[in-house]
């Protein structure tokens, strides 16, 4: 089995507790209400010394989630590296997969509908989410997971 070590864990959504297909204003208000919580300024005198640290380090991440998907550039060049690194990820484990998660639903190609302006072919999900595959990644992925959730769908030729 292919170690997960090698792929971040920590999904800058999840941190924000956000999904990817949130807007802006939606990511932000979700950022201030995280942030405000853990905001090392706004602690109760009686939170446990132990955990006072946990938070300080979750508000860190926090600020650091939201100063990458708080910016229209950074966001995208995160949303394309995050894409990226699922394909390669699902590729890799593709076999283990196969016997660990269950695949929701298969479709075949031709059945997924055709995105001329970005160039992939999307489904969507019952989460409400997606699954996107471009053309090239059609050719050589068959499992693809849904933009939002952990759902996975295989792709049939
Ligand atoms: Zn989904």
């Amino acid at each position: 089995m292919m170690a997960f070590e090698h792929i971040p864990r920590k999904d800058l959504y999840r941190i924000l507790g956000a999904e990817p297909s949130d807007t802006l204003t939606e990511l932000k208000q979700k950022y201030q209400k995280l942030a405000l919580l853990y905001h090392p300024d706004k602690q109760s005198a009686d939170v446990p010394a132990g955990e006072v640290g946990e938070r300080v380090q979750r508000f860190i991440e926090i600020d650091q989630a939201w100063k990458i998907l708080g910016n229209e550039e950074t966001k995208k060049e995160y949303d394309l590296q995050r894409r990226e690194l699922n394909i390669y990820h699902y590729f890799l484990l593709e076999d283990d997969l196969m016997q660990t998660w269950p695949v929701d639903a298969q479709i075949c190609l031709e059945d997924m509908s055709w995105n001329k302006d970005e160039r992939c072919y999307t489904c969507p999900c019952r989460c409400g989410g997606k699954y996107t595959v471009s053309r090239n990644e059609a050719e050589e992925v068959s499992l693809v997971c849904c933009d939002t959730c952990s759902l996975i769908i295989e792709i049939l030729r």
